[in-house]
């Protein structure tokens, strides 16, 4: 038995000094937080959002309808062993940015394949995603899905839950089908809600004020409404300025962060100075936010998991600094910067992933290259529009 210790730590959003916990072994960091970061919100299989270069949308279904993808998202998620090693990616980067949970959406059997393909593993949350679309499976679907899975899934870091994708794309039957599924396993239902356009209305019309048999996680929720009690808000500010040059202008009512777009854009660990920028002075706020909170939206355990790292807290949270250990459960998943098993380091995974999204663009791509912008920029940008920024 030793202890770990560590000059500063973040512990359930509190910044504390002289940091000293039991540990199995003896450890000596700079900084320490306690758990690890939380990612709510992920599309483990988005290689193209549809970007251009000053094009920015009003709200989620414009953008699904209009956004120009040069790649074939259905032809993706429908490749398995492609969307499975794009997942596998996702964790792992995830974990080596700090990221210790993970709310991951998409296809289930690619998200769990590629979960179950690595030795080293953040804590999940799959969350199926259910749409009344040509090309997406339907809550009966899932429904076998999740059945032939969850059997797969017994070590108590993950669970299944569903997710659907929003009230515009799934019908008001497969929305409460959806929740009884959800109840049934004592899990929790996800989907997109309120993404530039306000849906707290037409959430009660469709599965009334609750109390609900199941937790519901509310992602982005940009506006400001009333949810009913029993919806937690999973924000996704990196996401929504780059979509929609805004946020939402508030940090009250927001119980944890996502980051979307993780192949792309880094999970919510490397957006922390863009959440500092547009919330200043609520540091411990949105550091109990970005870590517990998350754990807390998706009712999961944190037993064992922390952070660690080399550097100081300023460091950390201006995006200089990687993890030098990741434990989760009280085992170290990352270790010197590596992951256990692999031993893959940032850099290493970094280059995967470019080369998991170019043979994606290679087999189900139109021969362009899909536009990725830079997260700080999306603040600057916002910064132009209307004198301020909108958040
Ligand atoms: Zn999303």
């Amino acid at each position: 038995m030793g202890f770990i210790e560590s000059e500063v730590a973040v512990v359930y959003g509190r910044i504390v000094e002289g940091f000293r916990a039991p540990y199995k072994e003896d450890l000596y960091f700079k900084t320490v937080i306690v758990p690890g970061f939380s990612d709510g919100h992920m599309h483990t299989q988005v290689v193209d959002a549809g970007l251009e270069p000053s094009r920015v949308w009003s709200n989620s279904y414009e953008w699904l309808e209009t956004r120009r993808l040069r790649v074939d998202e259905a032809a993706v998620r429908s490749d398995l062993d492609l969307s499975s090693r794009l997942a596998a990616a996702a964790f792992s980067r995830s974990l080596l940015e700090g990221v210790t949970l993970v709310a991951a959406t998409g296809r289930l059997s690619a998200n769990v394949r590629g979960w179950l393909s690595l030795t080293s593993r953040p804590r999940a949350i799959f969350l199926p995603t259910v749409m009344d679309r040509a090309g997406w499976p339907s809550i009966r679907e899932v429904e076998v899905e999740i059945e032939r899975l969850e059997g797969l899934l017994r070590d108590g870091l993950a669970k299944i839950g569903v997710f659907v994708h929003s009230l515009g794309t799934a019908k008001p039957e497969s929305v409460r089908r959806a929740l009884q599924t959800a109840a049934r396993r004592r899990s929790i239902m996800g989907m997109h809600l309120s993404e530039g356009l306000p849906e707290a209305g037409r959430l009660v019309d469709v599965l009334g004020r609750g109390p609900y048999p199941a937790r519901i996680v509310a992602v982005h929720c940009m506006e400001v409404e009333d949810l009913p009690t029993g919806v937690r808000c999973v924000s996704c500010p990196a996401s929504n300025q780059i979509l929609y040059r805004r946020t939402r202008p508030t940090l009250e009512g927001v119980d944890g962060f996502g980051s979307d777009w993780p192949l792309l854009i880094g999970t919510i660990a490397r957006h922390l100075p863009l959440i500092n920028k547009l919330y200043p002075g609520r540091l411990q706020e949105i550091l109990y936010k970005a870590t517990i909170g998350g754990y807390r939206a998706y009712l999961a355990l944190h037993d064992g998991d922390f952070v660690a790292y080399d550097a100081s807290l300023e460091d950390v949270l201006a995006g200089r600094a990687l993890p030098v250990w990741v434990s989760v459960a009280g085992k170290p998943a990352v270790v010197e910067g590596r992951l256990s098993g692999s031993g893959y380091g940032y850099g290493e995974v970094l280059s995967i992933i470019r080369r998991l999204i170019k043979e994606a663009l290679e087999k189900h791509g139109d021969g362009s290259l899909p536009y990725i912008p830079d997260v700080e920029s999306m603040y600057e940008a916002s910064l132009a529009l209307e004198g301020g920024p909108r958040s």
